[in-house]
Order: C-alpha cells, then sequence, then structure tokens
C-alpha cells in the first residue's frame, strides 16, 4: 500500500479526489444515508410521452433495495429502511433518495405531498430527487430553491453521455444540449445539483468518453456520479449487444481504473464525487463480471491515483 500523498488537495481532506462521505460530514459533522424510495412513479421515456420502452439499458427492477416497493407508502418505506440500517450504524441521520424512474413528472401537488411526507419523517434530514434534465419545470426549480432554505436538497440529472449520437442510440430521448441549459437554469438555486454518466456506452472510445469530461466540467455542477456500462438481462441493449457486437466493449477492472483516473484528473476539483461504479447482482447481468464489491473498487482507485501521485483536477483547465 502506498504512503498517504503529501499533496495538499483543494477539498481539504486528505483522500486523492473530492469524496462525497468527507463532504457531507464537512456538512453535518457526521455520516448521513440515503434511503431509496419508490413513490411508483413512471418516465415519458417509458410512457409514450417522449418514447416507449425506455433507455435501452435501463431495468429499473435493479436499482431497488429490499426495504423500498411503491406498495407501500413513502412513509413505511423510510421505516424499513431505518430498520434495515440502524443495527449497524445507530442513531445515523438520512436522506430520502427519490430513485426509481422518474421523481418530478407527475402533477406539482402530488410532487410536494410525496416529498413532504419523506420530509416529515423524524430521521429524514434531507432529499435527493433523481430525474431527467427534460423533466423539470421552472415551479418546482423555485420550489427545491424554497426548501432548500431548511433542508438539504439535491436533485440528481441522468446525463448519460455528452454525445448526441449516443443518446438517440441509447434512445434516451433528450439531448446533452437539453442536460445543460437545464443544469444553468439551476446554478445558484440554492439546492445542490447532482449529474449521472455511463462510461462504455456503445460506439464511445476513451477519447469520447475523456473530452466528455472537459465538458461535464464546464457546468455548474456539485456532485456527479460515474459508473460503468452493465449489460442487464432483458433489457434492449441486451438485444443491441447480440446485433452489434462490435459497437461494445466490456472495461477489465484495470482498463476501468485507468480510464477512470484520467477521467478526474480533468474534472473540476469542486465537483464532489458521489460514485465511481455500480456493482449489480452477477444474476442479472450479461456483463461486465468483475467479482468485486463496490467499496474494493473505490479502494483499488484510490491505491492507484496515491500510486501514481495524481488527483482529481489535477489537468483541470477552466473554460476548456
Ligand atoms: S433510465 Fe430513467 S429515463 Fe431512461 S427509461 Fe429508465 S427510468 Fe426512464
Amino acid at each position: 500500500m502506498p504512503e498517504k500523498s503529501e499533496t495538499v488537495y483543494p477539498w481539504n481532506r486528505d483522500r486523492p479526489f473530492n469524496d462525497f462521505p468527507g463532504f457531507l460530514t464537512d456538512i453535518f459533522g457526521h455520516r448521513v444515508q440515503k434511503l431509496s424510495v419508490d413513490a411508483g412513479f413512471t418516465c415519458p421515456n417509458r410512457d409514450g410521452t417522449k418514447g416507449t420502452g425506455g433507455c435501452t439499458f435501463c431495468d429499473n427492477n435493479t436499482f431497488n433495495p429490499p426495504y423500498c416497493s411503491p406498495r407501500l407508502s413513502i412513509t413505511e418505506q423510510l421505516n424499513r429502511g431505518v430498520t434495515f440500517f440502524e443495527h449497524k450504524y445507530p442513531g445515523q441521520d438520512y436522506f430520502a433518495y427519490f430513485q426509481s424512474y422518474t421523481n418530478t413528472y407527475a402533477d406539482f401537488n402530488r410532487l410536494v405531498s410525496l416529498y413532504e411526507e419523506a420530509l416529515n419523517h423524524p430521521r429524514i434530514i434531507g432529499l435527493v430527487v433523481g430525474t431527467r434534465p427534460d423533466c423539470i419545470t421552472p415551479e418546482l426549480i423555485s420550489y427545491f430553491h424554497d426548501l432548500s432554505k431548511t433542508y438539504y436538497v439535491t436533485v440528481e440529472f441522468g446525463i448519460e453521455s455528452v454525445y448526441n449520437r449516443t443518446l438517440e442510440r441509447i434512445n434516451r430521448g433528450h439531448t446533452f444540449e437539453e442536460s445543460s441549459q437545464t443544469i444553468w437554469q439551476c446554478k445558484d438555486k440554492g439546492f445542490l445539483v447532482g449529474a449521472h454518466l455511463i462510461f462504455g456506452l456503445p460506439g464511445e472510445s476513451n477519447d469520447d468518453i475523456l473530452s466528455g469530461a472537459r465538458l461535464i466540467s464546464q457546468l455548474p455542477i456539485n456532485l456527479l456520479k460515474i459508473h460503468q456500462l452493465q449489460i442487464i438481462k432483458g433489457t434492449a441493449m441486451e438485444k443491441d449487444l447480440r446485433y452489434h457486437p462490435d459497437d461494445f466493449r466490456f472495461f477489465s477492472v484495470d482498463e476501468y481504473i485507468d480510464l477512470l483516473i484520467r477521467f478526474l484528473e480533468i474534472v473540476n476539483p469542486t465537483v464532489v464525487m458521489e460514485r465511481f461504479v455500480n456493482v449489480s447482482p452477477p444474476d442479472k447481468i450479461i456483463g461486465p463480471r468483475w467479482g468485486l464489491k463496490n467499496f474494493e473498487l473505490v479502494a483499488r482507485i484510490e491505491r492507484e491515483m496515491l500510486r501514481r501521485n495524481t488527483w482529481q483536477g489535477r489537468l483541470f483547465e477552466r473554460n476548456a
């Protein structure tokens, strides 16, 4: 194991990237756990408004932890979530994480009533809402703005790729320009803006992905989640892989770590890195099958960054 770096990082913590747990500890002084809730939403890319069939990689069933079911009220899901985590981290605080499908896709009053049911739970101190960039209204932005005066609030946007040819290929139903415009509209509104990207989408080279780091770094985002493409059994992407195998590649662990580190070197150091990998149950995926747990991969990424004596933002250029 390499020595800890002597570099003083811009985020004033001792990890070579601007890490999410450290960021939360800076704010709250302790650990905070996200609890997923499924409010039973759908998505405009499934119900015909934007498209049908959804994004080709999407299988929302892989997202839901066992305590989370749309058949239960928000309060009951949160109660079960707290029970699930409480034995391991007694007394910790929680955020309600509206995760499945598009969590801003309903009538405004219904949305507010669901978010506020979550915020009225005695153990919840904040809200995290996952959505699409083409699915948020000025009214909702203003609501989140007001809410953020009292609570921690993050709105996470699925960007997935900065290339419209890729977004079209995966049937995403929105463009990168729409992502960019929405994120600029959310700037300085009090709540945090998160973005989600997938590495390894069909037709994208490593150079494409690294160029994406430059574009993403010019947007006013606060949090970034990245993960490797995993092809889930039964999805449209599984069929795409069968018919066009040359358009796909499964990273090896070492290839992925190398690409991720090179990406991180370009990323704006003010962006908090919330996720680097996603590990779905092995029986659900076609590939890649790495046989490692999430925390093991993160530990390897961190070790390799220390070994290379590099860090997030080392090569960042404003207005690159
Ligand atoms: S990934 Fe999100 S936007 Fe795409 S189909 Fe699934 S729920 Fe809808």
